[in-house]
């Protein structure tokens, strides 16, 4: 018997959701794969899709030796970034609302686990309200595009315009390195799968719930979106994908990443979003960000420093 089986088997798991523990059964080796924190009122479940293996040649303003180092310094022993990828779940007095749907098929076998996630923690997709998109890309909208459709089949979704825009223009596409096309299609295909169901949102700072707003974070995608979560004198700041490769960009805040739709914006768009959440001494959660995927950023030399959120006992 696996320790994940003993733990259900036994009910352990709501004796340990009880004291603040969201417990999945991730993979064979019994990982947790959600982590539930409390931020003020609304309780935020940051939940693993997996992950994605990622090399230095996805990555520009690094050279491969830099890349490995900072791997080894920071204990990956591996040749590849393990790159974490998360979906959050916020739950804000009767609402429930997803941001950011995992992979789904389309992006191997490391990663597409948020529907057994939700199974474990005991979420029905179809209670889910709302879902919002942080932006277009695979990793974030794979889960609705899927042979069995769109599991989030009562919920309204709300994405900014601007992703809208570029990522359904036949003209960008056409325009697009041949890499890049098929995330086109892809976006379309999401979008669908809410039928009238999306809600567009402008630029500029847009309530989506109470104590939950959006601020734009351009460059990563034209309409890339964070979130701010505040709630009863506590916050949150979601920064979806602020950076991919925490090892290496935290070292170093001005490397890219080969996905940044506009390289040059999204670094400053980074930098800028770094420094704040240090300066300010603010929680973050991360897109990218290994479980339990928050924390708090710390100057340390010409970058930064990350330490993972407290855990909150009972
Ligand atoms: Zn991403």
């Amino acid at each position: 018997m696996e320790r994940r089986d003993f733990l259900i088997g036994t009910g352990m798991t709501s004796a340990l959701a009880a004291l603040g523990w969201s417990v999945g059964p991730a993979d064979a080796e019994g990982l947790v794969a959600a982590r539930r924190y409390r931020v003020g009122a609304a309780t935020v479940h940051v939940l693993s899709d997996g992950y994605i293996p990622l090399g230095p040649e996805m990555l520009n303003g690094v050279t491969p030796e830099e890349f490995a180092s900072l791997l080894e310094a920071a204990h990956i022993s591996s040749d590849l970034h393990p790159t974490a990828v998360n979906a959050f779940l916020v739950e804000i007095g009767e609402s429930k609302i997803m941001i950011d749907a995992g992979a789904g098929d389309i992006l191997g076998p490391t990663a597409g686990k948020l529907p057994e996630v939700m199974n474990a923690i005991g979420i029905d997709p179809a209670d889910i309200d709302t879902v919002i998109f942080t932006h277009l890309h695979g990793d974030h909208i794979g889960g609705v595009v899927s042979p069995s459709g769109n599991p989030f089949i009562n919920a309204a979704l709300r994405v900014a315009s601007a992703d809208v825009d570029f990522w359904t223009n036949a003209d960008i596409q056409a325009q697009a390195p041949d890499a890049f096309k098929p995330s086109f299609d892809l976006a379309r295909a999401a979008l669908g799968g809410f039928g009238d169901r999306v809600d567009a949102f402008g630029s500029g700072e847009v309530s989506l719930a109470p104590g939950l707003t959006t601020v734009p974070l351009p460059g990563h995608t034209v309409g890339h979106t964070g979130l701010m979560l505040e709630s009863e004198g506590e916050a949150l700041f979601i920064t979806a994908d602020i950076f991919h490769v925490p090892a290496v960009q935290l070292s170093m805040p001005g490397v890219t990443i080969g996905f940044d739709t506009d390289q040059e914006l999204a670094r400053q768009t980074r930098l800028r979003t770094l420094d704040m959440i240090a300066t300010d001494r603010m929680m973050m959660g991360g897109s990218h960000v290994a479980l339990p995927g928050l924390g708090h950023l710390d100057t340390a030399g010409d970058g930064y420093r990350w330490t993972t959120a407290r855990h909150q006992y009972g």
